[in-house]
């Protein structure tokens, strides 16, 4: 990471799902840019750790992001201690590759759509109000390449990633005049412990073949997309679904 960046300078970011894979890098890449950053994760010992690794300007969180109210008690008691949030970043999310529409049932269905899409909406709802307040914010969806292209056999992950990139278009619209810029970014694959467990070490690296780049992502080629549509370079782009992904939607993957 570039320590040289201070492009950050100042802002408050908050990240959900920030104990393992991607969020904790993000957390690090913000941080890096001299952002104060909320680290929020349901795994207490992990965020913990991510906020360590960090030092003083990073604060830890455990919260659920299913538990509504206690999530936004939580982000309202993290604003109070560091200060209203300029940056959220929507992460946390559960996989669900592998399954057919068959074998998908309602307690699986809705477990997803808790984590991956409601989550991301009421983490949302609790920092527009000081947004608004200070006519200034930035809000970042994770979504995926999935999204784009569907997945079989991950219908109920995709179709929560594309509310994800959905709510961008919507919450844009809605939060330009108060000069809140709302975008996601959509990741390829990526190893983490999400696809280690859900398809294996053998057919991510397999995919590797298929990405006309030659090669699946690094955690920095996704952290590095929040971190601009995060910064001043990007104030006057909104409701865009930016994919770091090696060419693989060009090419049907
Ligand atoms: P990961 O390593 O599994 O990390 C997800 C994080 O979210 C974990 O720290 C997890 O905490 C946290 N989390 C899960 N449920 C939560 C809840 N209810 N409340 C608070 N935190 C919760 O996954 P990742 O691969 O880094 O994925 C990060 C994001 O990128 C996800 O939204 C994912 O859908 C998206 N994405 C991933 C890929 C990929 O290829 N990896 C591609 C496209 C998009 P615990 O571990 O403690 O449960």
């Amino acid at each position: 990471m570039d320590n040289s960046n201070k492009s950050l300078q100042g802002k408050v970011a908050l990240v959900t799902g920030a104990g393992h894979g991607m969020g904790r890098n993000h957390v690090m890449m913000l941080a890096s840019r001299g952002a104060t950053v909320i680290a929020l994760d349901l795994d207490r010992e992990a965020v913990a750790k991510t906020a360590k690794a960090i030092g003083g300007e990073c604060l830890a969180v455990a919260a659920d992001v299913t538990d509504i109210p206690a999530l936004q008690a939580a982000i309202a008691e993290a604003a109070m201690k560091v200060g209203p949030i300029d940056i959220l970043v929507n992460n946390a999310g559960i996989g669900g590759q592998g399954l057919a529409i068959e074998d998908i049932d309602e307690t699986t269905f809705d477990a997803m759509v808790a984590v991956n899409m409601k989550g991301s909406f009421f983490a949302t709802q609790a920092v527009i109000p000081a947004m608004k307040e200070r006519r200034y914010g930035k809000v970042i969806n994770i979504s995926s390449n999935f999204a784009m292209g569907g997945a079989a056999f991950a219908s109920h992950y995709a179709a929560c990633k594309s509310a994800l990139s959905g709510f961008v278009k919507s919450w844009a619209r809605e939060l330009a005049p108060w000069n809140i810029a709302v975008n996601a970014v959509a990741p390829g694959i990526i190893e983490t412990e999400m696809t280690l467990n859900s398809i294996g070490k053998e057919r991510i690296d397999g995919m590797a073949t298929e990405i006309p780049m030659g090669r699946i992502g690094t955690l920095d080629d996704i952290s590095w997309a929040v971190a601009w549509l995060a910064s001043k370079e990007t104030d006057f782009l909104t409701g865009q679904v930016l994919s770091p992904n090696g060419g693989a939607t060009i090419v049907g993957i």
